[in-house]
């Protein structure tokens, strides 16, 4: 009962905060009942927006905000259509091959600026469960559940509209922690050369690592993409405030539809472009997974303060604390997204 409470009260807040930040885009009422509590807010669209559909070519399929207090991916997909806008507008000659469709990942959970209200959305796309919850009356299913019906019905609308031989899928997140800054690929072949055309160190293995991300379903055809060939990469743009964070992810989504065909080569290249590529060359461009340390809701996990990403640790360094004590590094490595923030089911990851 009492989550069913704090869930209220987050759904409340929901509305109030989404007429601040999303003026001007289009918005529904919706009623949902959880349980005995019959709750009223304005829900914004999930879809942020969408560009192209006129000529053949790839289906890309953008997420901002899988996890919900990481806004600046939905700032940057709304910034890059409108960035394709006015280059059709400039040059009549411009061509766009294939069609953009942007999404809002967790839009409950970026209404309320919150990571997520009761699980972690890029955790939990099994296939028995989600099949499950696709079965279930919308009306019965909460928070994440439900993001996760609404998804699987979008992405299947837009496959139905836009039928294409291929269709990419990315994904674009921030982390807590500074200089995160990295593409992390599924492990098909175009998903690699997808994630080594953004400028940014390729981490393999990462997506294999985590349990239930959005990515790991799609690149599996869980969405029933067959036979269109599906890549799909994620981008971790920075810090979850840092402006900078915006215009990275513009130039990762203006570049994946360069990398997939859909834009010419030349087009469409900016100064926020080179800073990237510039500051990406003080980085392996491809580094490979080899520790998670997962965390339960009871670990009381603390980092200790000060870790940046690609910061180097040894082993038996003294990374963070639990309830069972000192959590020592593994091993020899570099520390990726290190958890300084109170929700998250991962405390740090450990690359080679
Ligand atoms: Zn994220």
């Amino acid at each position: 009962m009492r989550s069913v409470l704090l869930f209220q009260r987050d759904q409340q807040k929901c509305a109030a905060s989404h007429k601040i930040r999303f003026f001007g885009s289009p918005i529904r009422n919706d009623t949902y009942n959880y349980g005995c509590f019959l709750i009223f807010f304005t829900r914004m669209n999930r879809k942020i927006g969408e560009f192209g559909g006129k000529l053949p070519g790839p289906l890309v399929l953008a997420f901002g905000a899988l996890h919900g207090n990481e806004p600046a991916g939905v700032d940057a997909l709304g910034r890059a259509i409108q960035m394709l806008e006015k280059e059709k507008q400039r040059d009549p000659s411009f061509r766009f091959n294939g069609k953009l469709v942007a999404f809002v990942g967790n839009l409950q959970g970026f209404q309320s600026s919150m990571r997520f209200l009761e699980k972690d959305l890029n955790r939990i796309w099994n296939l028995a469960e989600v099949q499950s919850w696709l079965q279930q009356d919308k009306e019965s299913l909460c928070a994440e559940p439900l993001e996760v019906v609404e998804i699987f019905e979008a992405v299947r609308l837009e496959i139905d509209r836009f039928p294409a031989n291929e269709i990419v899928f990315l994904d674009l997140h921030t982390t807590s922690a500074d200089g995160g800054i990295f593409s992390i690929p599924t492990d098909e072949t175009g998903s690699l050369a997808l994630a080594r055309e953004l400028y940014v160190p390729v981490i393999l293995r990462l997506q294999d690592s985590i349990e239930g991300p959005l990515l790991k379903f799609a690149a599996a055809g869980h969405f029933k993409t067959a036979p269109a060939r599906v890549s799909a990469v994620a981008f971790e743009a920075g810090q979850h405030e840092d402006p900078q964070s915006v215009h990275r992810s513009v130039v990762a989504t203006i570049s994946c539809l360069r990398a997939a065909g859909c834009i010419h080569p030349g087009v469409l290249h900016t100064e926020e472009e080179q800073m990237l590529r510039r500051f990406s060359t003080q980085f392996p461009p491809v580094v490979i997974l080899r520790y998670v340390h997962h965390i339960g809701p009871d670990d009381a996990f603390r980092m200790r303060p000060g870790y940046l990403n690609f910061q180097s640790v040894k082993k038996g360094e003294h990374l963070a604390d639990d309830v069972r004590g000192p959590v020592l590094s593994p091993l020899d490595g570099m520390i990726l997204m290190p958890l300084y923030q109170v929700k998250g089911s991962d405390g740090f990851f450990i690359v080679q």
